[in-house]
């Protein structure tokens, strides 16, 4: 069997910035400073339970109380927590990624120049969360299908942005949809992430040339959901897996080609074993047939 694991699989920038500078800090401070993340670091219990082991833990609250460090994830936090955090006196190490950032700082301009926002994204997410929070309170859509576009205010000056791990074929949609109710006056930022695009475009390009195509990710995750989704659309035999136990070998009955991806918040060390495990069952197929 074929196998081709995309270039991009696992760990994009923002979460190799973000799980080694929790890394560095829990070297750190450890035992006499508590340190704490908000959220966990990255969607994907694998790495979660490596940080524990390390004695970083994580928290959904900052009210929790019980810690003097405090570590903001890829994603970030709304204004407003990073307000009230600030006036508690504890340290921030702040690992929101920099294309999140560039994306608050968006909306922030944006919103202070009058426009109603619109984000392309899903409204629970916590960067989608974490990037909103810089829009005026009143005047912000969060959109997820075309249908949500009929709520679109078509009197408004209007400035379109979107989550970084979006489909970039979608938000293409999107911006026709809004340029046609903003008569061409609206306000496009480019926020879906490089690491985002080169991901997707790899993950359709190898969709379209095999058999049986492995999505390796977190469930939670967003961006490996999205890459789910892509290649589905393209090869139906596409099988999303949080580590290599979930491999099953009937999956690759008659298969003679195997592509594997997997989301930014991937380590390597899973991809690996993925790999290994797709090895192990094509050779005790051939041994089988031998
Ligand atoms: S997917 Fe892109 S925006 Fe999100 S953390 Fe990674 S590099 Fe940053």
């Amino acid at each position: 069997m074929k196998i081709i694991v995309a270039p991009s699989a696992g760990f994009c920038f923002g979460v190799k910035r973000a799980v080694n500078m929790a890394l560095d800090a829990a070297e750190q401070y450890k035992p006499s400073e508590k340190l704490i993340t908000l959220g966990p670091i990255i969607h994907n219990p694998q790495v979660v339970k490596s940080l524990e082991d390390k004695g970083v833990f994580s928290i959904d609250d900052i009210e929790t109380g019980g810690y003097n460090s405090i570590l903001i994830r890829s994603h970030g936090v709304k204004a407003e927590v990073m307000q009230t955090l600030k006036s508690k006196g504890v340290r921030i190490i702040d690992a929101t990624c920099p294309f999140v950032k560039k994306a608050q700082n968006y909306i922030n301009e944006a919103a202070l120049k009058g426009y109603f926002i619109i984000m392309v994204g899903d409204k629970n997410h916590p960067e989608v969360q974490s990037v909103i929070s810089f829009a005026n309170k009143e005047r912000f859509l969060v959109i997820n299908n075309l249908a949500d576009l009929e709520k679109v205010p078509v009197n408004e000056k209007l400035a379109l942005i979107s989550q970084t791990t979006q489909d970039v074929n979608f938000y293409k949609q999107v911006i026709d949809e809004i340029n046609k109710i903003a008569k061409d006056k609206a306000v496009v930022f480019d926020t879906i992430c490089d690491a985002t695009m080169i991901k997707q475009e790899e993950s359709r390009i190898i969709a379209s040339n095999v058999d049986v195509m492995l999505v390796v990710g977190g469930y939670n995750s967003a961006n490996t959901n999205k890459l789910k989704n892509i290649c589905r659309e393209i090869q139906h035999n596409t099988y999303h897996i949080e580590t290599e136990n979930e491999v099953n070998p009937e999956w690759f009955r008659n298969a003679k080609s195997v592509g594997i991806t997997a989301g930014a918040s991937t380590p390597d060390w899973i991809i690996e074993k993925v790999l290994k495990k797709v090895h192990d069952i094509d050779e005790a197929g051939l041994k089988r047939f031998a």
